[in-house]
């Protein structure tokens, strides 16, 4: 670490002055300057940074719009983009996937290097955190080395003050060739200024151009060999900086290489001097040469924090570390974790449903009360002279979607709390903890964070984001083995399926029951995964570096938004996709007609009651009759469909006096209903296939219809196995 941190000024820097307009200017066809810049009009910035930055929080708060604020990957996988204005400033933002680092390993990294360095983005600004300045730093000097205007955002300073960091900024921007502005994110301070030095800088002339890191006079000397061949071609420096590529291909990075055997007229006499470089740096340094100049960028780093960092000593032991000495500690952690779970899923019962407290009813009392009482009695009167209408209101719509949308008080319960473990960084120690568990069974520390994505905190998830969470996965195998146990994780949609049943059939032990079925949920993905890895992917596991992020106190605005996204999301899907499934499923429950006015004769005569017949002989061994079998059909599409049809079919049950009750009380009196069927139908929910939208997402994200087929084939097939021998051994003891 003997680097000089101040970059030498007399090292080949091209300017991009020197390329021809990049595919971004032709895409606007606004005005450049000679340096491929917008002279007028809105500029476009990429907002870079690592995980955990505040790019999130930065970027909402610059463009209004509200997206997710959550610590875990996959949120920022897609992008989004934005318009912000100061001063008379128009830009326009397109977050980028947060990454620590720019190679070609990780799909998110390419992500967001393709960005930078295909679409030229006008200037980058890289939102680094104060408080973890080494780390993200490393992340810079990549982005400085693909020579794009750049602006530093010294984000989280709040922080790095508490913790008694004193930052240069004068300093850090002459030595970065770069501005550095700090700023709050999710107090949107500082961010005006930031905008205007984001304009700025791409609008004005190059006077602070951004330097690439000198690897060192040896490295270098070698760099500029390789750059020189490259410089000859025409196709690829229009493209991208000479220098860069050279750097990458001595890297090895094979996504450079490509490239170049792609665009180069003559990639033998770089690959040739490629060879030559990588031998004499390797003979030099007795090191590969990857390692040398990975080694040098955090010399760099390390150097530029000794030059601008100042801390006071007195509080180096911060509350975070305090909280985490005993939050990840190796017995009481997981012990945490637990707890945790447990408390979250005692008190969403307490708070939705058992204490009276919105004007002396529970929350999902009001709910009832206005699917049973009130919606049920408008439709009433329809009855004598409309009776397939009546049906159609009574029985698909009210019985179908109230029955989902009843659960709504839980969900959104279940959902508020779990927004605030997310917002406090309590989800990043879940992760963390549960990581050396995850090893044993073949799955690493991101895998977990794809997991609780996907519900593995006991509620909120869904395994849309969760399959495409695992792109910040390295390995392919490591992706393909999460993306498949990722859907057995309890996501929200099955959650009133259990609640339904547990309300049912264990109305004294609810927590309990929860607690067992997301306990069960876990044991498994993990017994999936390790399976999967013995035997389909077999291979080496990659290390990995779980970061933790500092505790921060959640707001109240935040934790609304986000709970407010997640049930309208649900609330939204109840009233298209699930109702439109239940609509069929009420069709086909209803014709043909039989001159009846016995529902249950009418349901034995109906397209969907034969099919669900015809299951009967195999799914009778897990205690499943006729009309579960069309439930658990309807859950092919979505898992909310198997609660929204079970509402229709007992609705429809017109022998039943009790037509004004809860699906639950119908199930409850229901003499063919027992404990152990219950049991059998949850667990079965829990494994059986991912839901449809989840097949497509893992079929997009894999490349590979076979690998939908086979997540949907196995979870099946599982489910069946567990479930007939939940309810064997439930019936024999009773
Ligand atoms: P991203 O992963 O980079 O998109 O980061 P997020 O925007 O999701 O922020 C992660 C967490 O840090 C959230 O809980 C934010 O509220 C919080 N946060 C963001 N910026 C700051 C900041 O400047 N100071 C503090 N104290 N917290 C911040
Ligand atoms: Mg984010």
């Amino acid at each position: 670490m003997t680097e000089q941190p101040m970059p030498p000024h007399d090292h080949p820097y091209h300017d991009s002055a020197s390329s021809p307009p990049s595919p971004a200017n032709r895409q606007t066809g606004k005005p450049r300057g000679p340096h491929g810049r917008a002279r007028t009009g809105s500029v476009i910035a990429a907002i870079a940074g690592n995980p955990n930055s505040g790019k999130t929080s930065i970027f909402n708060n610059l463009t209004g719009m509200t997206q997710s604020v959550a610590n875990y990957p996959g949120v920022t996988v897609e992008r989004k983009t934005g318009h912000a204005s100061h001063g008379g400033r128009e830009v326009t933002l397109v977050d980028l996937p947060g990454t620590y680092s720019l190679t070609a390993y990780s799909l998110d990294e390419l992500i967001a290097r393709d960005f930078v360095i295909e679409s030229k983005p006008d200037v980058v600004v890289n939102v680094v955190s104060a408080a973890n300045l080494e780390r993200n730093l490393y992340l810079t000097v990549q982005l400085m080395e693909m020579q794009r205007p750049l602006v530093i955002a010294l984000n989280m300073s709040d922080l790095a003050r508490r913790q008694g960091i004193r930052i240069d900024t004068a300093k850090m921007s002459v030595l970065l060739g770069a501005p550095v502005i700090e700023t709050v994110g999710n107090r949107g301070i500082g961010l005006g200024a930031l905008i205007e030095a984001t304009a700025d800088t791409a609008l004005g002339p190059a006077t602070q151009a951004v330097r690439p890191v000198s690897y060192g006079h040896e490295v270098e000397t070698e760099v500029e060999k390789v750059a020189e061949v490259v410089a000859r071609e025409e196709a690829l420096v229009r493209r991208y900086p000479a220098r860069w590529v050279a750097v990458k291909l001595i890297e090895g990075d094979k996504q450079i290489l490509k490239k170049v055997r792609q665009l180069a007229s003559d990639a033998a006499a770089i690959e040739s001097a490629t060879q030559t470089a990588i031998a004499a740096i390797e003979s030099h340094f007795g090191e590969s040469a990857e390692i040398i100049i990975a080694e040098r960028r955090y010399g760099f780093v390390a150097g530029i924090v000794r030059e601008c960092v100042r801390s006071t000593a007195e509080s180096r032991q911060n509350l975070t570390d305090t909280i985490d000495s005993v939050v990840c500690h190796r017995i009481f952690g997981p012990a945490f974790v637990l707890a945790v779970v447990y408390s979250l899923f005692a008190a969403i019962f307490k708070v939705a449903d058992e204490w009276k407290w919105l004007f002396g009813k529970s929350p999902t009392d009001w709910v009832k009360w206005l699917f049973d009482d009130v919606l049920a009695g408008l439709v009433a009167g329809l009855e004598p002279d409309m009776p397939l209408l009546h049906s159609l209101l009574h029985d698909g719509v009210i019985g179908g979607v109230g029955g989902v949308l009843a659960f709504v008080p839980l969900i959104a319960t279940l959902f508020a709390f779990v927004a605030v473990l997310e917002d406090t960084g309590y989800v990043a120690r879940v992760a963390f903890v549960l990581d050396r568990l995850l090893r044993v069974f073949g799955l690493q520390g991101k895998s977990m964070l794809a997991m609780i994505v996907g519900g593995g905190l006991g509620a909120g998830g869904c395994a849309v984001p969760a399959v495409m969470a695992t792109r910040t996965l390295r390995e392919e195998k490591d992706r393909l083995v999460t993306m498949l146990v990722v859907p057995l994780m309890n996501c929200g949609a099955k959650i009133p399926v259990y609640l339904m049943l547990i309300a049912a059939f264990f109305a004294s032990h609810k927590p309990q029951i929860l607690f067992s079925l997301w306990a069960a949920s876990w044991a498994i993905a993990l017994g999936a995964a390790w399976v999967l890895r013995k035997t389909v992917f077999r291979g080496e596991q990659t290390p990995f570096v779980m970061e933790l992020p500092a505790y921060h106190m959640p707001t109240l605005r935040g934790v609304l938004t986000h709970t407010w996204e997640r049930v309208w999301q649900y609330i939204r899907k109840a009233g298209t996709v699930i109702l439109a499934v239940n609509l069929l499923i009420w069709a086909a429950m209803s014709f043909p007609r039989l001159n009846t006015a016995d529902g249950a004769d009418q349901l034995r005569h109906s397209i969907a009651g034969r099919i669900g017949s015809a299951m009967e002989p195999v799914t009778r061994y897990a205690g499943f009759d006729s009309r579960d079998n069309i439930a658990l059909i309807g859950g092919f599409a979505a898992k909310e469909v198997v609660v929204g049809t079970m509402g229709i079919i007992h609705a429809k049950d017109d022998s039943s006096a009790r037509r004004a009750e809860g699906l639950s009380a119908k199930l409850a009196a229901d003499p063919s209903w027992s404990a152990a069927r219950a049991l059998a139908l949850m667990v079965f929910v829990m494994i059986y296939s991912p839901c449809s939208a989840t097949l497509m997402v893992i079929r997009r994200e894999s490349g590979k219809w076979r690998w939908a087929l086979f997540a949907m084939v196995y979870t099946t097939v599982l489910a069946f196995i567990v479930a007939a021998t939940v309810y064997q051994i439930g019936r024999l003891i009773g």
